[in-house]
């Protein structure tokens, strides 16, 4: 990667540390209470390299495929820093065995099926002693109730939890959402809504919960100050031209 592209990222890597401070400041919280997962969807090995020398260590893909290729390529050079890679995409059940294993977390249970496939095919390799625990998961929430929008209903993941919970395979973890884009009323509505919804889930399941996932390149300060501890963000940290607002 050239060398101009490199020092604006790791430019850009500070100010996006700057804006999540100040905002988790004014949620009373610190840095260490959030985490940043640099989404690599839409670039390839040369920029996550160079954003592995800027100091990001977690990223996010949304295709098995290209996190196998990913994975593969990294695992040729040496040297490198651990880099880890969290599935924030859509997951198909033909796909899970190619994830199970290779990611820390999986943001997108966004179905019973899914959450049941994932778990059984996870059980089965803690069984044969090839997965050393249940898969990490979160459950995600279609808050804004946009009809484009994947993921359980509130009122759904009510009543799907007590099963859910029971699946010996998966560790549920937390709740994700993806909020309206270009409204920042709209989307504090839904980061705030996510997060009640966490309390009340994790007062009636006995469950932490503690992860929220929300928040992305247009957005991250706002869901930080609604109690986010997870963003997910691809065009601010590798778009140099991504305007910061
Ligand atoms: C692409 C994607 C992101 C990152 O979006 P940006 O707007 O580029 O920050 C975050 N979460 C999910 C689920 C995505 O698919």
């Amino acid at each position: 990667m050239d060398e101009r592209y490199a020092q604006r990222i790791a430019e850009r890597r500070c100010e996006i540390v700057d804006r999540m401070t100040e905002a988790l400041a004014a949620s009373g919280r610190t840095l260490d209470q959030a985490r940043l997962v640099a989404v690599s969807k839409t670039v390839g090995v040369p920029e996550v390299l160079t954003a592995l020398d800027a100091g990001y260590r977690t990223f996010g893909e949304n295709r098995p495929q290209e996190l196998g290729r990913k994975l593969g390529a990294l695992s040729f050079i040496e040297g490198l820093p651990d880099a880890r890679f969290e599935m924030i995409g859509n997951l198909q059940t033909n796909k899970i065995n190619a994830v199970l294993g290779r990611v820390d977390l999986i943001h997108s249970i966004g179905s019973r099926h899914l959450a049941e496939a994932v778990s059984s095919r996870a059980a089965r390799r803690i069984d044969a002693g090839e997965l050393a625990a249940p898969q990490p998961v979160l459950i995600e929430v279609n808050v804004s109730g946009e009809e484009t929008k994947g993921g359980f209903s509130p009122e759904e993941i009510r009543r799907a939890l007590p099963e859910l919970q029971d699946l010996c395979g998966i560790r549920i973890e937390g709740l994700m959402t993806m909020a309206p884009r270009g409204n920042k009323d709209a989307a504090r509505a839904c980061f705030a809504g996510l997060r009640e919804l966490r309390d009340e889930l994790a007062k009636a399941s006995g469950l932490p919960l503690a992860e929220l996932s929300c928040g992305m390149s247009e957005d991250f300060e706002v869901a930080l100050m609604e109690g986010s501890t997870c963003v997910r963000l691809g065009r601010v940290v590798f778009d140099p031209a991504f305007a910061v607002l």
